[in-house]
């Protein structure tokens, strides 16, 4: 059955403002019904890596956590660290990054909280059910314990996934730190001889064995890795405080987006009320807001969507953009028209759906939708 995802197409005017639009948007979804008196509603959004500009501005959300407030919940902007080293790899450093892009507590009427705590350590193990990859996924606690989940996320191209959107949002955002290393772990760490400092830390953590120390041509120890008895799992990862252990990105894209559609389905599907999601279709930059840089948008501004169905979401998302006239000076190949799909020309080795129809078989949602406009 084909799933109601609304839009706004960025029209204002004096009489209907910006505020008067997203009420009314979030109004049609009824996400308001589900809320009771005082519930912790943990809104998802990615603050922007610096040196981003294209992540959603805080004056945009503004409204969505007045909406929230509204209707009786307690709502708090949350994201997870992040495995990469950058400002969103621990706690303090990741506040301090969404005060600067102007995340306010004061200013927004929400605080900022980190949701896998201080060190990305704070997760819970949810199930996965029918999933391919794993039983159970590793989410940022407060994400996970929160009793209601909004996601607001910015729809934009992605270096390995295609592009990002609310699944995404929620699948990879949404992990705690061993979270994410399972999701791109496929084929076991990568061994850096030079910085390993054969100090054994990771080998006792490997539940799998497959880790051992021998002695290097240097006479001095060394880690070696079974390859045939990894599991993938990335503990070793945590372990390793000496860059010894690094992560292969180059993991086969189908079966990475299945891992992390397994792991939307953990938070969504584990959660007895519907979660809100809400994409920003503007600013389309070719990569992630982790990247540290924004390039050139590939479209024109388009609007904003919201719905209570993840996949539905994105698939509409996706469609516009590729509906919409490209843009240059962008990644995209010279020549591709209005028509044409944008995430494939910019990256021709993703598989076409780019993880959703896996998505809409962990029943996550419904590639099908009713496009409603304001
Ligand atoms: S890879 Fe890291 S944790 Fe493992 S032995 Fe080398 S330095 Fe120690
Ligand atoms: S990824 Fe997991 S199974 Fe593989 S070597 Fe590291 S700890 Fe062991």
């Amino acid at each position: 059955m084909a799933s109601k995802v609304y839009f706004w197409n960025l029209r204002a005017s004096m009489k209907a403002p910006y505020d008067q639009r997203i009420h009314r948007l979030l109004e049609r979804t009824g996400f308001a019904g589900h809320v009771a008196s005082g519930e912790l509603a943990a809104v998802k959004i990615h603050f922007g890596e610096r040196g981003v500009t294209g992540h959603v501005q805080p004056l945009m959300v503004r409204p969505i956590l007045a909406e929230l407030t509204r209707a009786g919940a307690r709502p708090f902007l949350t994201d997870a660290s992040t495995l990469y080293v950058g400002q969103r790899g621990e706690a303090v450093s990741h506040a301090m990054q969404a005060a600067l892009h102007g995340y306010d507590p004061l200013l927004m009427g929400a605080p900022v909280i980190i949701a896998d705590g201080l060190k990305g350590a704070s997760q819970v193990a949810l199930p996965v059910h029918g999933g391919k990859h794993f039983k159970e996924a590793f989410i940022a606690a407060d994400i996970a314990e929160a009793d209601l989940l909004v996601s607001i996320n910015h729809l934009k191209g992605h270096e390995l996934a295609g592009f990002g959107g609310a699944l995404k949002n929620i699948g990879m955002g949404a992990a705690s730190k061993q979270g994410k290393m399972q999701q791109h772990v496929t084929t076991g760490p990568l061994v850096d001889e030079a910085a390993c400092k054969g100090c054994g830390a990771c080998v006792g953590i490997c539940a799998a064995q497959a880790l051992a120390l021998l002695d290097g041509l240097d006479g001095k120890p060394h880690v070696l890795l079974n390859l045939d008895a990894c599991r993938g799992c990335g503990a070793c990862f945590l372990a390793c405080k000496n860059g010894g252990l690094t992560i292969n990105w180059q993991t086969d894209v189908a079966e990475f987006l299945e891992r992390m559609m397994e792991y939307a389905a953990a938070v969504l599907l584990s959660r007895p009320k519907p979660s809100l999601h809400i994409s920003f279709v503007t600013n389309v930059t070719p990569d992630c807001d982790c990247m540290g840089f924004s390039d050139a948008p590939i479209c024109p501004d388009i609007g904003v969507l919201a719905s209570l169905d993840p996949v539905a979401i994105d698939q509409a998302g996706i469609d516009l953009v590729n509906k919409a006239e490209p843009l240059w000076p962008s990644h995209l190949p010279k020549g591709l028209k209005a028509g044409q799909d944008k995430f494939l020309a910019m990256r021709p080795n993703l598989p076409p759906a780019m993880g959703l129809d896996y998505a809409e078989d962990l029943g996550l949602g419904s590639r099908e939708y009713e496009l409603v406009a304001l």
